[in-house]
Parts: structure tokens; C-alpha cells; sequence
């Protein structure tokens, strides 16, 4: 039977709804699964991660792995592999992810693969699919090695919320400190902010919003809904938003429930961020505008006088 070793999700002590993606997926596939968690003050997890859909759980849980930084935390992952005997190891789609795979898979040597969106198994083949050429095509890979590490896209795979699996704890040894690297602090200029990547609706604002009143009007939007804030690139490049709100090619990639598009053309860049959203619904004066080409819903028109109409309406459903 597939092994299959999950990398659990974990963020301010929460087990990420992406760790059950990944386990409904191992589990539709007919695999053995496990997951590796990795962190401080994590044990008390174990019970979320069985009910995710692990029937064994490999917990490193020390001081030390506190703050994240890739040679540890890839140690753990390789120590839990070769217990496991794992066939496949999945990341989510994280800046973590992205980080550890590589190392994983060259301490083990494996085959690495990211950004993917579909795997197939095959009488022991593996087949991976996943997007290229900012999602103009997409690549189907056969891998030929026995082991594969993989960094699962964002909404590639629906949690199955009939799946659990069974509390079978393996404690992990703390690995060696990594000497080359070490992360001192973390600063983050997101207190308080919902996360692109954790977000069910995010909402984004591009040059049609214009200046910082045109973002305040959508970010009030955002706020009445609880939503992440998101930006087409061109609002970051004139200065008018951080980096960390762009969405797209050079972006975060994001798979929310609900994506809105305000005042954002559609550019391929653009859309390589945000199609893989369940539903997208977009604002845009120019009926021929390409966003209209992906979204479910369209609504013609000015946004400086739509959102204040769609604010109301969501006050009143509220109320
Ligand atoms: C290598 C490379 C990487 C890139 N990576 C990214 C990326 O990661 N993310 C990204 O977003 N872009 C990226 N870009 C840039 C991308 O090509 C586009 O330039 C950018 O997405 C355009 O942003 P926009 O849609 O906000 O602006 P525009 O293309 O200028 O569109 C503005 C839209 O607003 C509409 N509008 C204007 N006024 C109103 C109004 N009052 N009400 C409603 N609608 C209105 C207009 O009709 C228009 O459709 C990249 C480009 C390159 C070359």
C-alpha cells in the first residue's frame, strides 16, 4: 500500500484546514497516512491531527522549533520519513513548504516537484500535474524515482469532512541546531491582519481603485465580510500597497471560497494568482475587461459606486 506523510500546517499553535486537504487526498487515493508536525508547544495537537485524517502522527515538539528555520525543520521530516517508510511526502503550499521540500528531497533522494495539482498513482507510477508558463499550460510529469516530495498548490484538494483517522503518537527527537542559519526574530507587518492564504473571501483592489481613498472604500468592503486583502500588482508598484497584498505570478497564489476582483483587468500575471478560487466575482467599468473571462460573476460598472451599493446589501442580509 502508498505511504503517504502529510507535513501538517501549523500556525500560532492552530492545525491549517490544508493539513485535511492533503490527508482526504492520501485517503481518496487508498493510501497508509501519517503526518509530521513540527514546532513548540504542538503535542496537544495529536487528537486534531488524527481527526484531520492521519492514523499515525509523528510530533517533533521542542523549544528550539519555535521559530522556523529550514535545516531543522527538513531533519525532522527526513527522521519521520524513514520511520514511516513514506512513499510520497506533501507540503502544503507554504513559504515553509517551498523552503523544505528541496532539502527533503535531496537528503533522501527523491524526486521534488512543487506547485502540483493533481497526482495520479498508477500501479506504483507516479504522475504529477501541475500549472506552467504562468498557467497557460498544463504539465503532466511522470516520476521515476521511488520517493517523492511535493508542494501541493493551494485548493488543489477538498477536504472530505466524512474522513478521520486514528491517534497513534511517535515522538521525534529534536534535531541538531542549524548552524549556517539561524532566525533570531520574526517581525511581521500583518498584526491583526486575516492572511491571504487562510482567508474563505479575499478581495482585491487594482489600478481602477486609483489612490488610498479608492482603497479604504474596498478595504471597508473587506472588513464588513471579514475578508483577506489582496492587490493586483499594479497598486504595489505605484507604491500604494505592500508587497505582501500582491496576488498573482510574482504573488500568493490564493484559493479562496470567494475571490472579488475591484477594478482589476485580469492580466495572465494576475490570473496565475487567483483562478484556483471556487467562485470569482468581478468589478470592472470595461465590459470587455479579460477578469470577466474567468469570473462566475460579473458586474459592469464603477466600483466607486458598486461597493458602497454591495456594502449596503450585506449590512442589510447582517442585520
Ligand atoms: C514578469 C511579470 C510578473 C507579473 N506579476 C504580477 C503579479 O504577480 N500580479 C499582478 O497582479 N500583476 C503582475 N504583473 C503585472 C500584470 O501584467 C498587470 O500589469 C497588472 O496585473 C495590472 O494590474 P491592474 O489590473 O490593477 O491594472 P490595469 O491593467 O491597469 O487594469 C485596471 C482595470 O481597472 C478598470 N477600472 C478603471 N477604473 C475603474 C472603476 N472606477 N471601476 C471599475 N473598474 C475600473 C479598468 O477597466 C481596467 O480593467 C506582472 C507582470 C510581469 C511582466
Amino acid at each position: 500500500m502508498t505511504k503517504i506523510l502529510v507535513i501538517a500546517d501549523i500556525k500560532d499553535g492552530v492545525l491549517k484546514g490544508s493539513t485535511k486537504e492533503l490527508l482526504s487526498k492520501a485517503k481518496a487515493i487508498g493510501a497508509e497516512t501519517a503526518v509530521a508536525a513540527i514546532g513548540s508547544n504542538i503535542e496537544s495537537l495529536s487528537a486534531d491531527l488524527a481527526n484531520a485524517g492521519s492514523d499515525t502522527q509523528y510530533i517533533a515538539d521542542d523549544a528550539d522549533l519555535e521559530l522556523f528555520t529550514a535545516g531543522p525543520f527538513a531533519s525532522c521530516v527526513v527522521d519521520a520519513a524513514k520511520l514511516f517508510e513514506a512513499d510520497l511526502i506533501w507540503f502544503g503550499f507554504s513559504e515553509t513548504g517551498k523552503a523544505v521540500a528541496p532539502r527533503v528531497a535531496a537528503k533522501i533522494d527523491a524526486a521534488c516537484a512543487s506547485d502540483i495539482t493533481d497526482i495520479e498513482i498508477d500501479g506504483g507510477q507516479i504522475t504529477i500535474t501541475r500549472p506552467a508558463i504562468a498557467n497557460k499550460v498544463m504539465q503532466k510529469i511522470k516520476i521515476n524515482t521511488k520517493q517523492l516530495v511535493a508542494v501541493v498548490r493551494a485548493g488543489a484538494f477538498e477536504a472530505d469532512p466524512g474522513i478521520s483517522g486514528s491517534e497513534n503518537v511517535v515522538k521525534l527527537s529534536a534535531p541538531e541546531p542549524d548552524l549556517k542559519a539561524v532566525i533570531k526574530e520574526v517581525v511581521s507587518d500583518a498584526s491583526g491582519e486575516i492572511d491571504l492564504g487562510d482567508a474563505d473571501i479575499v478581495i482585491s483592489v487594482g489600478r481602477g481603485t486609483k489612490d488610498q481613498a479608492g482603497i479604504d472604500l474596498v478595504k471597508g468592503l473587506a472588513d464588513d465580510l471579514g475578508a483577506g486583502f489582496g492587490s493586483s500588482r499594479a497598486m504595489v508598484d505605484a507604491g500604494l500597497l505592500a508587497q505582501n497584498k500582491q496576488v498573482g505570478q510574482t504573488g500568493k497564489i490564493v484559493a479562496p471560497n470567494l475571490y472579488m476582483a475591484m477594478g482589476i483587468s485580469g492580466a495572465i500575471q494576475h490570473l496565475a494568482g487567483m483562478t484556483g478560487s471556487k467562485t470569482i466575482l468581478a468589478v470592472n467599468k470595461d465590459p470587455e475587461a479579460p477578469i470577466f473571462n474567468v469570473a462566475d460573476y460579473g458586474i459592469v460598472g464603477d466600483l466607486f459606486e458598486v461597493v458602497p451599493i454591495l456594502r449596503e446589501e450585506i449590512k442589510k442580509i447582517k442585520g
